[in-house]
């Protein structure tokens, strides 16, 4: 019996541990998961969420599109404001295409100045819709930096899955648009 017992204590705090793991764990994803600086999805979430939103497309033969943002001349705000100000605006425009853009949809910063959006489900018309009404309400927002309106444009470049496609395809032509975009003259899709 004082065996059992104490067996039974032993179990009870193996499980407050577990528990406490468990947090410590699901905490440490989030932190992965999320870039802190944009709170959008980080580099890490976006390569697992694209194969898993591929597959998904794949299966259930309904389209997934795809789109590349980059933030026009960051580097002249950087050298204009300061990194600090160009850090500042990176989060704005990153809670812009957050907050509008449906839930469905998976926002993510996958490097310096550049934005995926991932749009599941949705043709590539109006993907292309939703994209031309991100990019006008980010160029006519009023971003403020302590005080400072700075001007933002960004240009995105879109793609639609095909079936032979694996990510590195998808981004590859939304590149492609992207740099057309750029050359075209910036602040459009
Ligand atoms: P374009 O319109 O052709 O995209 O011009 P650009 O100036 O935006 O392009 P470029 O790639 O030359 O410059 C990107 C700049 O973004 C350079 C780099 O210093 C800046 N940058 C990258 N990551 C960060 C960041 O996390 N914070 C800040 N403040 N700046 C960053
Ligand atoms: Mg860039
Ligand atoms: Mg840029």
């Amino acid at each position: 019996e004082r065996e059992n017992a104490a067996l039974s204590s032993e179990l009870v705090a193996l499980q407050a541990r577990t528990e406490t793991l468990n947090d410590q764990l699901h905490e440490q994803e989030q932190m992965l998961l999320l870039a802190s600086l944009t709170q959008v999805h980080s580099r890490f979430a976006y390569e697992r969420r694209l194969d898993e939103e591929i597959a998904v497309s794949l299966r259930s033969g309904k389209p997934l599109c795809y789109a590349l943002w980059d933030i026009d001349y960051f580097k002249r705000i950087n050298d204009e404001h300061g990194h600090q100000a160009g850090d500042a605006v990176l989060a704005q425009v990153a809670s812009y295409l957050s907050r509008y853009t449906r839930s469905n949809d998976f926002v993510a910063r996958i490097g310096g100045e550049e934005f995926v959006v991932l749009f599941p489900d949705t043709s590539i018309e109006d993907a292309t819709m939703i994209a031309e009404k991100l990019r006008a309400l980010i160029a006519a927002a009023e971003i403020a930096v302590e005080g400072v309106e700075i001007p933002v444009t960004i240009s995105c470049g879109i793609s639609a899955l095909k079936p032979c496609d694996g990510g590195e395809q998808l981004y590859r032509r939304a590149d492609e648009a992207l740099y057309a975009a750029k050359d075209a003259g910036r602040n459009r899709c």
